[in-house]
């Protein structure tokens, strides 16, 4: 058979040959929604190609991006990669200090931001490197005083023609580059392939098959500036889907409003996202028009989440993955034959972290590194390997020592069982797990019984320090306005689901919960602020 190397550049050309129809519709930085279908997309992504090449990218450098989800960084995903230079998305919210380590780091050449990051950019100038060149993602009329002698997007574009032909390139060649939020450390980069990425679209094109199709209109709320936007930048268009970008407007009203208006089926991100949207829909007591998909991700949906989701008739797909996995690794869609199991049995299933893409290896091992059968009884360190798994960080062997095993396998922090029909169940991270007395307990278990108790509006379980146990689960929870839990009540649902002393030993109230860069509540920060909490028994 013949062997031709798989490229991004090909998915874009396709979908403007195949789903000439399909669109990006953008609520854009300038305050406006803008619409363009593939086909136009193509064409100014091949413009783009050319000022990129005026500009003096060439193979292998790195172009940064500091941007919404809107279709000139979908451009900029294809047109950098596909001229065989690398795509290296940077999430706007990590702090000052991280920013800077990264640009210099991946030693970008060029820096693409919104309207929105013009001010942080200036401020961080001082820290990137001195040749930097800028170009802000706006036409001229938008552009705004700016100390960076920044180029303007649309005028770069306006400069150039739509024809350019694709370099072909080795499929092993680098397209993108994006780094985690290095919680502990400095952050590490996961720099993608043409084949790794090409073969992601296609897998969470398959898997995914119910919500992308063609017409089909997909809402990501996760950011195209992490994790790739979960891979939808590639499989929407590959599969004729329409993206309907929210820029920088992620509140529940704001979606809400998208969503009825562009009536998007299915819509993607983080549970924190879908907390502002659920509080939208019950303050308006209905859904947006159209609405009946949703995928969770990131961290655990909380099963009174996707029970509020279902019971208003839209399904909820509860997927896992990360960074270094390009980054989606599970789905949980429930296969035809447990369509007809009883709604509380679906609950549960749903609630787990789904099943295995195509081309995703799982597997679980004990302290000593022995694997442990995928029972869903053991629990274990798990470990992935696959074609859209990391082979290794981008420039930093230390970090690397620590992740792989002697066959290859990446160890993905996570604690988890493995069903035998191939369900997974993340009980923590292994950073986050809570052990007492030598045994573990898992927050994520115990953060699901209390998100479904009343008054509740968000929770968080984690480990505090005890002279007799060595850590004790501490529960902190934020309530729903104006209401009070009670911790009586909620330590009376979780007995019926653990044993005692897997129980929190207290509870504290907090107005809100610490995020992570990437949406997540951020156990670190909770830890750091609870540090020298005093249990009840120990004060
Ligand atoms: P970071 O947030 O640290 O930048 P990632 O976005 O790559 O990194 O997050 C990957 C991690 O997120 C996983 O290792 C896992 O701990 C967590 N995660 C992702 N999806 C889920 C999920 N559905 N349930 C629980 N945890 C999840």
């Amino acid at each position: 058979m013949m062997n031709r190397p798989l490229m991004i550049a090909d998915i874009l050309e396709y979908a403007a040959l195949i789903h000439p129809k399909g669109e990006i519709v953008s609520a854009r930085v300038e305050g406006d929604l803008h619409r363009q279908s593939y086909v136009e997309t193509a064409a100014r992504t091949r413009r783009l190609a050319n000022a990129l090449t005026a500009l003096g990218v060439r193979d292998g450098d790195r172009v940064g991006t500091l941007a919404w989800n809107g279709y000139r960084h979908v451009e900029l995903y294809y047109a950098v990669s596909g001229m065989g230079a690398v795509c290296h998305t940077i999430n706007p919210r990590l702090s000052a200090e991280q920013l800077a380590y990264i640009v210099n780091h991946a030693e970008d050449r060029l820096l693409f931001l919104d309207l929105t990051f013009v001010p942080m950019v200036e401020a961080l100038r001082g820290q990137l490197p001195a040749d930097l060149r800028y170009v802000i993602m706006t036409d001229r009329a938008h552009m705004p005083e700016n100390t960076l002698d920044a180029l303007c997007y649309e005028e770069i574009l306006d400069q150039r023609t739509d024809s350019y032909s694709w370099p072909e390139l080795e499929e092993d060649t680098a397209s993108g580059l994006c780094y985690t939020s290095g919680t502990t450390g400095n952050p590490k980069g996961t720099l993608y392939t043409h084949r790794s990425t090409v073969l992601h679209a296609m897998a969470v094109a398959l898997s995914l098959a119910a919500a992308l199709k063609p017409g089909s209109k997909i809402l990501p709320v996760v950011p195209l500036f992490h994790v790739n936007a979960w891979g939808l930048p590639y499989a929407a268009p590959l599969s004729g889907a329409t993206l309907v970008m929210p820029g920088p407007h992620l509140d529940g009203a704001s979606l809400f409003d998208l969503m009825e208006g562009e009536r998007v089926f299915s819509a993607w991100g983080v549970p924190t996202v879908w907390m502002g949207l659920l509080a939208e829909v019950k303050a308006r007591g209905r859904l947006p028009e159209g609405f009946g998909d949703v995928v969770i991700g990131g961290s655990a949906a909380p099963r009174a989440m996707i029970e509020a989701f279902e019971e208003r008739g839209v399904n909820v797909c509860h997927a896992w993955g990360m960074t270094e996995m390009s980054p989606v690794g599970t789905q949980g869609n429930l296969p035809a034959h447990l369509a007809a199991a009883p709604p509380d049995e679906k609950m549960r299933l749903k609630a787990k972290q789904g099943r295995k893409l195509f081309g995703v290896d799982l597997k679980i091992v004990d302290d000593a590194g022995e694997e442990l059968p995928q029972d869903g009884k053991h629990a274990g360190i798990l470990y992935v390997r696959g074609n859209t798994v990391t082979s290794g960080y981008f420039r930093n062997p230390e970090a690397d020592r620590a992740v792989f095993d002697e066959k290859g396998w990446f160890a993905t922090g996570d604690i988890a069982t493995i069903d035998p029909d191939g369900f997974l169940t993340l009980t923590d991270r292994s950073k986050d797990l809570i052990k007492s007395g030598g045994e573990w307990i898992s927050s994520i278990d115990l953060e699901n019984v209390a998100m479904a108790c009343p008054n509740v509006a968000n929770c968080a379980v984690i480990a505090v320090p005890h002279p007799k146990w060595d850590e004790r689960p501490l529960l902190i929870v934020v309530p729903e306005t104006g209401k009070t839990p009670d911790f009586d009540v909620i330590k009376d649902r979780m007995g019926a689901h653990f044993a005692k002393w897997q129980l929190p030993d207290a509870m504290e109230v907090v107005e809100a919960l610490p995020l992570t860069a990437t949406g997540k509540v951020s156990k670190l920060t909770l830890r750091q602020r609870f540090a020298d909490y005093k249990l009840p028994d120990t004060a």
